[in-house]
């Protein structure tokens, strides 16, 4: 076996790619880098009614979104039928795999006398020993299972768990038309691409003892083992729609970094002491299986949500100004084509990022700084643009259009002068110009805003604000 760690995902291409299926890719990749190993993409294609390419190229678009690019792959298994056959021939050839000709009505009937005798429900062996094939009849391919003894897996994090052999089936391993099933294109596949360490959702733990007993009998060393515990919603069933979006891509959507997701779902199972927020490189370091939790985890979106919060926080406005563009295009609130200043953008961001939750909140709040023309919060037009703010709003849009420089301090002393003047307090003069420039009651400070918003866009703004008035 390799010396260097090696790992896989494999995500069967029957759906986009959902958080768990993102955490499992996640927990891989750590593992890889922390030891400097490699990871290894594999598309598990062969259920050819439920696999398409589409869903193949959003899990590839969801893990890229992430930042978990695999080092080698995607390998796709209907690509590699032909190595299957091989090794089944060879496990008939060393009497380790039969030919079973029992109908699905026999096996059906074996299975109900089974049940009504309380026996394990498993096949009744009666091809096992056969010596001729049945005429007529497409066999399928059965492993011969120990039947007695145990299977010991030894998991990286659930510890030693022990499997009793009577209770293994001798699991079909190729179908009656010749295609293989999963337990023994994982196990070749796991042997070819030299995988060190197994490391998936511990779903697949009930495969783990017979997927070790085909290592077994095609006599290859067995990887370590790491099945990871299931995430949760909050009722404690299994992660799906009602607990709210599964897809990771859907996250993009909603305006989420992908950092934020990381952080998140690596925290469901995995703890570091008390520490909430990591860089990518501190979970590199720090990603151990030692910490990884044996209890599944619960999905908490609020807690996702106040994460991402704190990323916006952290984010330089730069990075922020480049990824809030496409939902600005997605609003309307700019069109394809429209060039923005990246530098002036930034500015506008960073007067928001510590309110905005996401991206799209962020999109959002950038709108009345861009857009030609906003519209009032008619509450906040009521109370605030009246005959007793006209004259305030006046004087202001005279002494900034006379600015010859625009700065913060200047907008500030303009202010204080006008509410000095008029013997108000400052929110006096702050809140109608506030709703004159954004429409609401609420924004960032508004010198500030002023300020970024520019001596143009302010003073016709106040300009129309005026005229609403008379
Ligand atoms: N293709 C399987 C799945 O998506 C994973 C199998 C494995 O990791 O061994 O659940």
């Amino acid at each position: 076996m390799s010396d260097k760690v090696r790992v896989r995902f494999a995500p069967s291409p029957t759906g986009y790619l959902h958080l768990g299926g993102a955490r499992t890719a996640l927990f891989n990749w750590l593992y890889a880098k922390h030891n400097n190993g490699a990871c290894i993409l594999r598309i598990e294609d062969t259920d050819r009614t439920r696999s398409t390419d589409e869903y193949i190229d959003e899990i590839i678009k969801g893990m890229n979104w992430l930042g978990l690019e695999c080092d080698e792959g995607p390998f796709r298994q209907t690509d590699r039928f032909d190595t299957y056959k091989s090794y089944v021939e060879r496990l008939l050839n060393d009497g380790k795999a039969y030919h079973c000709y029992c109908s699905p009505e026999e096996l059906d009937k074996n299975r109900k006398e089974a049940m009504k005798e309380g026996r394990a429900l498993k096949y009744n062996g009666r091809c096992r020993d056969l010596k001729e094939p049945v005429p007529g009849v497409d066999p399928v391919v059965r492993f011969r299972m120990p039947q007695e003894g145990s299977t010991v897996v030894d998991d990286l994090i659930r510890g030693t768990v022990t499997f009793e052999n009577e209770q293994l089936d001798d699991l079909i391993i190729q179908r009656s038309d010749g295609t293989p099933t999963y337990n023994l294109t994982v196990v070749v596949d796991d042997v070819d691409m030299e995988i060190t360490h197994v490391i998936r959702g511990d779903d697949h733990l009930n495969n783990t003892p017979r997927q070790i007993q085909l290592y077994q009998a095609l006599e290859y060393e067995i990887p370590r083992f790491a099945h990871l515990p299931m995430i949760l919603g909050s009722d404690k069933a299994r992660l799906s729609k009602r607990h709210g979006a599964t897809s990771v891509m859907a996250y993009y959507d909603m305006g989420y970094l992908p950092d934020a997701i990381v952080n998140y779902l690596v925290r469901l199972g995995w703890s570091y002491g008390d520490q909430e927020v990591f860089t990518r490189d501190e979970l590199i370091k720090y990603f151990s299986f030692e910490s990884v939790g044996k209890a599944a985890s619960i999905f908490n979106p609020e807690k996702l949500l106040w994460l991402n919060s704190q990323y916006i926080m952290n984010s330089s406005p730069e990075e922020l100004a480049d990824l809030v563009i496409p939902f600005l295009v997605k609003d309307g609130t700019v069109s394809e084509e429209q060039e923005l200043d990246r530098q002036w953008l930034s500015r506008a961001v960073h007067t928001l990022q510590e309110r905005a939750k996401t991206l799209v909140e962020l999109a959002a709040s950038l709108r009345y700084y861009i857009a030609e023309e906003i519209e009032y919060d008619e509450k906040a037009r009521k109370k605030f643009l009246n005959t007793e703010s006209r004259e305030l709003l006046v004087e202001l849009k005279e002494g900034l259009d006379a600015m010859t420089e625009f700065s913060e301090e200047g907008i500030e002393k303009l202010f204080k002068d006008v509410a000095e003047q008029h013997e108000v307090k400052l929110g006096k003069v702050a809140q109608p110009v506030r709703v004159s420039l954004t429409g609401g009651t609420q924004s960032p400070g508004i010198f500030e805003v002023i300020d970024v918003m520019g001596k143009e866009k302010t003073v016709q703004r106040l300009e129309r604000a005026i005229q609403s008035i008379s």
